[in-house]
This record gives C-alpha cells, structure tokens and sequence, in this order.
C-alpha cells in the first residue's frame, strides 16, 4: 500500500517507509522516514523566526528568550528565561530568609541560654 508523506508529498510504500504508529488510524506515523529524521535533526528551525507564548507571564517571545529542553516538542522549556531567573531569584531569597529567621531564632535562644 502506497501513502502520501505530507511533507515532502512523495508516496512511499506505507509498510517501509513509514514508521509504525498506534496512535494513527492506519497505523503508520504521519510523515515518512525521511521526513521524521528531518523533522527531528530540524535543519529548518530558526529559533528567532518561531515564537512561544511563556506559560508563566504569557508573553509571546522568540524561542531565544527560552531555556533549551531537550524533550520537549520545539526543544525549549514552557517557562521563558526572565520567568526562570525570576524564580531562581526568588528560591534563593526564600531560602536566604528562612536562614536569616534560623540565625534569629538561634541568637533568641543563646539570649534565653545567658539569662539563666
Ligand atoms: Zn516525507
Ligand atoms: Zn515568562
């Protein structure tokens, strides 16, 4: 059985040039062979030209203004780089304020330990 590649349009023989798929109705994968491990390597892709939305501050930015993720679909995180740092920035200055409130706590004590 022949199928049509979507996207380089050439028909290839469905069995061998396709890679098996569950998840489509004839149980071939969408594009060819050749296409998917395009597709894959992506000698297209232009990080500046392709824009995401940011799931945090919902800004719409160039894949550049995002952390490269290796599994996921365009290879970025869903979080925008400023978002990340941001978040960063604020563990760091929570973590710093649980150790300012730890040495407080600490130097309450020694106080209560020198009155008795
Ligand atoms: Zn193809
Ligand atoms: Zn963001």
């Amino acid at each position: 059985m022949l199928k049509v590649c979507p996207c380089c349009c050439t028909a290839h023989d469905a069995e061998s040039g396709f890679h098996a798929n569950r998840s489509t109705a004839d149980g071939r994968s969408y594009y060819c062979k050749n296409c998917t491990a395009n597709r894959r390597a992506r000698p297209w892709f232009d990080p500046t030209n392709v824009f995401q939305s940011c799931r945090v501050c919902g800004d719409v930015k160039s894949l550049h203004d995002f952390d490269r993720h290796g599994s996921t679909y365009l290879g970025v995180t869903a979080r925008c780089t400023v978002c990340r740092m941001r978040a960063q920035a604020e563990q760091i200055r929570l973590r710093l304020s649980a150790f300012d409130e730890i040495e407080s706590q600490v130097e309450a004590w020694l106080h209560d330990a020198d009155r008795d």
